[in-house]
């Protein structure tokens, strides 16, 4: 059995998109969703091995929390101080992250990669892997902005590659920085459908290239303000599902210990969620 555990749970999209993509491939797996409150991920550990759970993807609030308790950890995972996808290897729990990679597939998925500039918002767990992974991935210069500058300078400290350049959020400060850039991708929570705020402007986006593009990790709304924004500017566009599929095609390649058809399981995830 494989699992998706979170806090909240319900509202995961990883059951149809894995489950889909285990129907495609014509096996008899369940995945089911399982609710674990913050700080019960050990517990669960010990609970998933007597209940046959050979692996399981893990989101908000556990990712960071799992780090220490694995056998093993792939080099993502270690990276990026995060565990999205575990695997039960011979006993032995296998931590990895497939949030970078994912990512980077989706952006090409959507036309936006390769960008030689990219501004990257906010700092937080999914700025981390998405920075780190695009500044090896063929960027010249990734401007990472967040509100607290101490985390986005944290953040860059830990990139060998020297790509990844620390700014502020001041409005005036995302201008200046688009004016050199042909991407913009969010990875703030602002727009999010529990999230309070929004951006203070958008006059940011009137910095941009015509043909840049916008891409929004958030999908809960499917089109936040930013796209709308960005779309009124006749910008590129996409939101956070891609994404979401990639890294699950990812994570299921962990599972199964084996190469699958990337592209064709996306198309037919893409499909089952209605976004062609
Ligand atoms: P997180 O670790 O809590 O980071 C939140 C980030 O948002 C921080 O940089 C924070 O800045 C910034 N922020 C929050 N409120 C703000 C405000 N009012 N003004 C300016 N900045 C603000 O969260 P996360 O795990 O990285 O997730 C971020 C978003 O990505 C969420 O919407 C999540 O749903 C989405 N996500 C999508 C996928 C996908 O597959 N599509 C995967 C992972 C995450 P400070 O550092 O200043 O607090």
């Amino acid at each position: 059995m494989l699992q998706v555990i979170g806090d909240p749970i319900l509202h995961s999209k990883s059951p149809i998109i894995q489950s889909t993509m285990l129907d495609h491939l014509g096996l008899d797996i369940p995945y089911t969703p399982q609710w674990v409150k913050k700080g019960g991920v050990e517990a669960y550990l010990t609970w998933a091995k007597d209940h046959g759970v050979t692996g399981f993807n893990a989101t908000m609030p556990h990712k960071e929390d799992l780090v220490p308790l694995m056998d093993e950890l792939g080099t993502e995972a270690i990276q990026y101080g995060a565990v999205n996808t575990v695997c039960l290897r011979d006993g032995a729990w296998v931590g990895h992250n497939t949030d970078g990679d994912g990512c980077l597939d989706s952006l090409i998925y959507a036309g936006m990669w390769p960008a030689r500039q990219v501004v990257l918002l906010g700092a937080g767990g999914a700025a981390r892997a998405v920075a780190l992974r695009l500044a090896t991935g063929g960027a010249e210069r990734i401007w990472v902005c967040n509100r607290t500058l101490s985390k986005a300078q944290q953040l860059c400290q830990l990139d060998p590659t020297g790509v990844l350049t620390p700014a502020g959020f001041e409005p005036k400060t995302l201008v200046d920085v688009c004016t050199q850039a042909q991407l913009v991708i969010n990875c703030t929570n602002l727009g999010m459908d529990d999230c309070p705020h929004q951006f203070e402007d958008f006059s940011f986006l009137d910095a941009l290239p015509r043909d840049a593009g916008v891409m929004d990790l958030i999908y809960h709304p499917a089109r936040t303000q930013l796209l709308q924004q960005a779309q009124q500017r006749g910008l590129k566009v996409s939101n956070g599902l891609p994404m979401l599929v990639y890294q699950a095609i990812f994570s299921l390649e962990y599972f199964l210990g084996r190469k699958l058809p990337r592209q064709e399981l996306a198309q037919v995830v893409f499909t089952k969620l209605g976004l062609i």
